[in-house]
């Protein structure tokens, strides 16, 4: 399936509905609100959307019209985000971080797998020492993707096996590196510190690493994602986000409230459990897609 398909059919028939029933400016208004608030869309995003809307709408009846200006916020929602552009040959790495159960570990083997797909030559690090399965979770996808994985033994420090792991890739003839680890709540400040010690011993291989940091987030959590995004900006510097779990929150209205209230882009999205249920983020065709048929 291709990504612009992902949404579509989700949406194709609360839009069709809206076009049928609503008669004046203010019915339409009025179900447009509800159909962006029953997307997932968080409540101030969406009267956001509808204030602006309000502000440039001229015809009665426009439907068309409300389309069309509803189309042009939503994308205005992502302007001037960055693509993710890791090219092969270059030697890159990606930090993800995130709380538990995000979907650090699954995303960072799917990472992996997409871009060996793309011609790059990947090595895991399993960073993530603290759950007695992370290390062989991590494992068992670079075995089943034939990719490589540094781990170290559960309870050993993370900084010890992520230092292993960049002297493989600094000395290796390696493209990219991605670093799994543990899951960290925002409000325990030891953790967060362990992050910016890992930060640091990637640094010292290279000032210019990690060129990403990305902070894995499940789709469907909301006001709180906001909440985390900052404490780990503090710690670790993220600079894109990576949203896994779409195909649990259904609607795709999470990824429009995320991008709209953090200023990071949405760099990938993650729509299974599968290695190949990652998708490079794209917002015009995210956007096509949610306002399909
Ligand atoms: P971590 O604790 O952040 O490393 O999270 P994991 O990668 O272990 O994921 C937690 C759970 O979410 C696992 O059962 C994964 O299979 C599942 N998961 C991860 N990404 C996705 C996704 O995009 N969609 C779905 N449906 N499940 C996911």
């Amino acid at each position: 399936m291709a990504f612009k398909d992902l949404f579509a059919t989700k949406f194709r028939a609360p839009w069709a509905s809206f076009f049928a029933s609503a008669e004046n400016r203010e019915e339409i208004a009025g179900q447009l609100e509800e159909l962006l608030l029953l997307a997932d869309i968080a409540l101030p995003v969406v009267e956001r959307i509808m204030a602006n809307i309000a502000k440039k709408a001229k015809n009665r009846d426009g439907k068309e019209e409300t389309l069309e200006l509803l189309r042009q916020e939503l994308l205005a929602v992502f302007a001037g985000q960055r693509r993710s552009s890791l090219a092969a040959g270059e030697k890159n790495v990606i930090l993800l971080v995130g709380v538990n159960g995000s979907g650090k570990t699954t995303s960072a083997a799917k990472l992996a797998r997409y871009y060996q797909d793309r011609g790059q030559r990947v090595l895991l690090a399993a960073g993530d020492t603290f759950r007695a399965a992370g290390s062989s979770q991590l494992g068992l996808w670079g075995e089943k993707l034939g990719i490589p994985v540094v781990s170290g033994e559960r309870g050993a420090d993370p900084g010890s096996v992520i230092f292993n792991a960049m002297q493989s890739w600094a000395s290796k003839d390696l493209d990219l590196l991605v670093i799994d680890t543990a899951g960290r709540m925002q409000s325990k400040e030891n953790l967060m510190r362990e992050l910016e010690k890992i930060t640091k011993i990637i640094g010292k291989f290279s000032s210019r690493q990690p060129a990403e940091t990305w902070l894995v987030l499940d789709a469907s959590t909301g006001q709180n994602a906001l909440v985390q995004a900052e404490k780990f900006r503090e710690f670790s510097g993220i600079n894109g986000l990576l949203l896994a779990k779409l195909d649990g929150s259904a609607k795709g209205g999470g990824v429009i409230s995320i991008a709209a209230q953090m200023r990071l882009p949405v760099l990938f999205v993650g729509t299974g459990e599968g290695p190949g249920d990652l998708w490079e983020f794209d917002a015009g065709e995210f956007v096509d897609s949610l306002l399909a048929g």
